[in-house]
């Protein structure tokens, strides 16, 4: 047995890249359907070799992590991907998707594109917020290819998706990145095309021995509807060090007596904005709950 990597899946055939580079074009075996068990792109499997361009799938490593929307599997980490400017910085988008990595435990980088249109200090402003807070960020020019070592370094031996509005720069980001699959640029939101090219299936894309890239971002709901209230505070990464610290708790951190979040705010230790958005966050997740009661 081989094994290797599902880099594509298409009615029914597998694509598995192996460790020499080999692609070949495989089935699952009948168990898997038996037992419920759909082989995913990004799943590391076993594959034994029917001739020299095809195979079987024979067994399905365990997942390390799994996207839904869409379904990918082992993906390691993401980069947030945001502009300096056109379309400006949405904090309130940002730390959405930073929930929304957080919860799914997976490693982010923040990348802040089009260095070259910064003004006023916005990425030093950007910067000190969110190393604050404990993610890593850094600054790309896509055109011009500034930046891009950074970037790599974060991406080797990793599989990682890209997350973002539109409009950032994230398909000039992955050009730049390889050049084995063109993304279109420029094209206007994927939400708009979304009747057209109906369900995109991922695509894993190898750029170094053990790095890959998925080709669609994989966060394309931003729904926070099933986060138990609790479990917010804990995606609030630079939140964690001081949870334990209140007086209650049951602490949710809106206005309750000696809350240890709310002095850290005051004390300048915890960012405003990133509170604010916690408190929008909780209050919309607590509404839903009230609305579909
Ligand atoms: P996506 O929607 O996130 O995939 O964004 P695109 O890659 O399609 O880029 C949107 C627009 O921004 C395109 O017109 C790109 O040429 C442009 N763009 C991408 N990166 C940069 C950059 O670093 N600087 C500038 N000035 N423009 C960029
Ligand atoms: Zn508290």
């Amino acid at each position: 047995m081989q094994e290797g990597i599902i880099v594509k899946g298409i009615g029914g055939f597998y694509y598995v890249e192996l460790q020499n580079g080999e692609l070949i074009e495989c089935k699952a075996r009948g168990k898997f359907r038996k037992d419920n068990i759909t082989p995913l792109v990004g799943d590391r499997v076993y594959i034994e070799k029917i001739n020299n361009s095809q195979g079987l799938i024979k067994e399905i490593k365990e997942r390390k992590s799994q996207l839904i929307r869409p379904p990918v599997a082992n993906v390691d980490q993401v980069v947030v991907v945001f502009a300096l400017k056109d379309p400006d910085i949405s904090f309130t988008l940002l730390d959405r998707l930073l929930v929304h990595v957080e919860e799914k435990d997976l490693d982010c980088l923040i990348c802040l594109n089009k260095s070259d249109l910064d003004e006023d200090g916005k990425f030093e402003k950007v910067y000190s917020i969110y190393t604050e807070a404990g993610y890593k960020v850094i600054k790309t020019n896509a055109l011009k290819k500034e930046g891009l070592d950074e970037l790599k370094a974060f991406l080797k031996g990793k599989i990682t998706a890209f997350a973002g509005p539109s409009g950032v720069g994230k398909s000039s980001l992955f050009n730049s990145l390889q050049d084995k699959v063109k993304m279109e640029t420029g094209v206007i939101s994927e939400k708009i095309g979304r009747g057209k090219h109906t369900t995109r299936h991922a695509q894993l894309i190898r750029i170094d021995d053990e790095t890959y890239l998925v080709d669609t971002p994989g966060f394309s709901t931003l729904d926070l509807s099933f986060i138990e209230p609790n479990d917010l505070q804990y995606y609030f990464k630079e939140f964690r060090n001081f949870i334990g610290q209140c007086k209650f708790s049951s602490c949710l951190h809106v206005k309750e007596k000696d809350c240890a979040i709310i002095e850290n705010v005051e004390e300048g230790n915890i960012c405003r904005i990133r509170y604010n958005n916690y408190l929008d966050f909780l209050n919309e997740i607590l509404e839903n709950r009230r609305n579909t009661r």
